[in-house]
């Protein structure tokens, strides 16, 4: 690491003290999760020109027409699919610069983290090795399908929205496993889908405003 960097480093580091507080005040409580927000650098996920813009609290464009979330919705998916458990395996599906993916690496053994477009997969797969993330694996795919090799997921995200609970994913998850994803097209909710036995949970939680979840790959 050279000079430069240590010292974006350290300057990083106070402004993220500063984005954990503000979680903090926003109600997230899981001190693992602000644990987790707290160490992940999100303006090494982004491009240098926005770089001095990564620890407000609004979401970024990140190229292709996607975005990275604002660091509230980050936080607040991962401590609904944490829900105070330890995580063991975790599927995320919607990678985009691999920011969540990050944060959710930092709470569980193992994250799967699915993407369907190819570029992104490449940026974010070598922004992965830089940052020596090694218990993500990248996949390029269509998340709908999920991921049935890595089955079954204590926790699945869902980054993108769609109208309703792809049935794949849900059977995809463990016993009290915890699905969370944005419902619904222009008007969107957090919703949580929980397993138990044979059925599902459903809980729906606050507005969101998501890029839409979408068929095949590019
Ligand atoms: N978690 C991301 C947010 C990215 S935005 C981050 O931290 O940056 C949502 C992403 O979902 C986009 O990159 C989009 O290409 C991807 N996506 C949309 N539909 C998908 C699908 N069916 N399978 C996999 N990824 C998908």
């Amino acid at each position: 690491m050279n000079n430069l960097r240590a010292g974006i480093g350290m300057t990083s580091a106070r402004t993220r003290g500063r984005m954990v507080e503000r979680l903090r005040e926003q109600g997230i409580s899981d001190f693992m999760v602000l644990a987790a927000m707290g160490a992940v650098p999100r303006h090494l996920f982004i491009d240098e020109a926005l770089a001095s813009r990564a620890y407000e609290d609004t979401a970024l464009p990140i190229g292709f027409g996607q975005t990275i979330s604002n660091p509230y919705i980050v936080a607040r998916m991962t401590e609904l699919a944490r829900n105070g458990r330890s995580l063991q395996r975790v599927l995320e599906v919607g990678t985009g610069c691999g920011y969540q993916a990050a944060v959710l690496a930092q709470v569980a053994r193992e994250v799967v983290s699915i993407e369907r477009i190819a570029a992104l997969v490449g940026q974010t797969r070598k922004r992965q090795r830089e940052l020596r993330l090694s218990n993500i694996k990248l996949k390029h795919g269509d998340g709908m399908q999920g991921y049935a090799e890595g089955a079954p997921y204590d926790a699945i995200v869902i980054a993108a929205a769609f109208g309703a609970v792809p049935e794949m994913l849900k059977t995809q998850l463990a016993e009290d496993g915890r699905l969370v994803m944005p419902l619904g097209d222009d008007s969107q909710v957090l919703l949580v889908v929980t397993r138990k036995g044979d059925g599902y949970l459903e809980e729906k939680l606050e507005a969101v405003k998501f890029v839409p979840l979408l068929p095949g790959v590019s």
